[in-house]
């Protein structure tokens, strides 16, 4: 199995390369064909497995497809097509990275937005236009209601680290994010456990999801 089998176009395959990937991890495998095929899906996956990459790269994938359709004499800004959920900083700091990394040939953006530091940059940063955002949940409802950022045109919801958002509370924050996504998205939910408030809160998110358990 290789990467160029699993569907995934060129100048993706030629970034895995570029940083030493030779094969697809096993967590790779099964989650990118069913992604690229617009699934909805319910992974639990710890840290360490290629899970940030068995997401961000069927996503690159899709948004530079659709970018040729985005019409922009209808849509006057670049709305955010993808929008990742993650429990802390430091992970949304990895998972903008490996955006960043992987979609290096590419002229997708990804922009990033979390607590605890000054909005002023990330207003700034957002304004230049971004087609992906990895957020916090705090941070970004306070965008949100600063008028800062749009889900409308959302085609992929992603939540990593699924459990640790719940245990550290965010489940008022997800269900306010909610209400503001079209509900025709697609949605991925990674977690390190599956328990029984995780298959809630998939319940209320997910369609049909195809399960990976690696
Ligand atoms: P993650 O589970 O997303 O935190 O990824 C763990 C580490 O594995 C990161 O340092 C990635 O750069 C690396 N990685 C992801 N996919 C692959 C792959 N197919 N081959 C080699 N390394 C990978």
């Amino acid at each position: 199995m290789n990467f160029l089998s699993l569907g995934l176009n060129k100048k993706l395959v030629a970034a895995v390369s570029s940083l030493g990937y030779s094969e697809p991890t096993p967590i790779q495998v099964e989650a990118i064909p069913a992604i690229l095929n617009h699934q909805d899906i319910m992974a639990r996956a710890q840290t360490g497995t290629g899970k940030t990459a068995a997401f961000a790269l069927p996503i690159l994938h899709q948004l530079g497809e659709n970018n040729a359709e985005l019409n922009t004499q209808v849509i006057s800004y670049r709305p955010i097509r993808a929008l990742v959920l993650t429990p802390t900083r430091e992970l949304a700091q990895q998972v903008h990275s490996s955006f960043e990394n992987y979609g290096q040939n590419t002229s997708l953006q990804a922009c990033i937005a979390y607590g605890g530091v000054s909005l002023n940059p990330q207003i700034k940063a957002l304004k230049q236009g971004a087609d992906i955002l990895v957020a916090t949940p705090g941070r970004l409802l306070d965008l949100m209601f600063k008028g800062m950022i749009k889900l409308d045109q959302l085609q992929v919801l992603v939540f990593d680290e699924a459990d640790r958002m719940l245990d550290m509370g965010f489940s008022d924050e997800i269900n306010r994010i909610l209400k503001h996504v079209p509900s025709n998205r697609q949605t991925l939910l990674f977690s390190a456990t599956f328990d029984q408030a995780i298959f809630d809160l998939s319940k209320t998110l997910l369609q049909s999801p195809t399960l990976i358990e690696v």
